[in-house]
């Protein structure tokens, strides 16, 4: 009778790299299928308990996207390395199918992602700007703070106009397909599967897996903003009221640190640009 192979090389509890690369996997799927990349490296750190430094985390986490997507490749699926709404980088589990159709969203029935897809209209086509009024948002407040760190907090007063690509749950609620009740849980679901986020105003705007999966689809049939910084879409954070540029929460500092306080299209001041929220 022939002797089993010993199971793993590794000394005592210290786990292989086949084994790390496994749980990563199994932790962005327990998370919904996305992460932040600032959570899976500390997630990474605690799994190998090794003194790597920033650097070498990050290099690591590289290796394991590597490593896990020729395993998924097989099975029509990949961990991508996506931009999310506020430009920050996330990793999301996606389907492989074709992108220039929602039918990337697998755990979606078709009726499901007719309501998406009719949502991203009601998010998307109402591009006209209007007047800031009343309370700030997260974003708004977070855009302020970085434009008055450079144009001086006694002058800079904030933005005067906002473009919202969010809408209120009461208008997602009108879809005349499904009831109120019925819409009403969707919409939760699609919250919890990273689509659609909920703000804390109660609206609602697509979220990390829309933004990783429907990237195509979306750049086909809307003339979306792309940030001048990291080239990915942008929906929220700032545009010039010239439509042609626009920039992510993430790369703001960026830009005005070395490209400038104008708009890169029409030379138009910062100060003048509009909230996307
Ligand atoms: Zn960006
Ligand atoms: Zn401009």
């Amino acid at each position: 009778m022939e002797e089993q192979p010993s199971h793993s090389s590794q000394a005592g509890d210290e786990l292989g790299e086949k084994d790390v690369n496994k749980l990563l996997l199994q932790y962005l799927l327990l998370h919904r299928g996305t992460c932040e990349e600032a959570q899976l490296l500390k997630a990474l750190s605690t799994l190998d308990g090794s003194g790597r430094n920033e650097q070498e985390r990050q290099a690591r986490l590289k290796k394991w996207i590597t490593s896990v997507n020729l395993a998924l490749n097989a099975l029509d699926y990949k961990v991508v390395r996506a931009r999310n709404r506020f430009g920050g980088w996330s990793y999301v589990y996606v389907d492989l199918e074709p992108a220039n159709d929602t039918k990337g969203a697998t755990t979606l029935s078709p009726d499901d992602l007719k309501f998406v897809q009719w949502a991203i209209q009601k998010f998307l086509d109402q591009k006209d700007t209007m007047q800031v009024e009343g309370a700030k948002s997260t974003v708004e407040n977070a855009v302020d703070r970085i434009l008055s760190e450079k144009f001086g907090k006694s002058s800079f007063d904030g933005l005067q106009l906002r473009v919202y690509h969010t809408c209120g749950s009461t208008e997602l609620l009108q879809y005349t397909d499904l009831d109120a009740m019925a819409a009403e849980h969707l919409l939760v679901r699609l919250c919890q599967l990273r689509w659609f986020y909920e703000t804390n105003e109660g609206r609602l705007g697509l979220d990390v897996r829309a933004l990783a999966e429907l990237q195509t689809y979306l750049r086909e049939r809307y003339d979306v903003p792309t940030c001048v910084v990291c080239k990915e879409l942008a929906l929220e954070g700032v545009r010039c009221q010239c439509g042609a540029s626009a920039c992510h929460v993430a790369c703001l500092g960026h830009f005005l640190t070395h490209v400038g306080t104008e708009c890169v299209s029409c030379g138009s001041s910062l100060e003048r640009a509009v909230y996307m929220v």
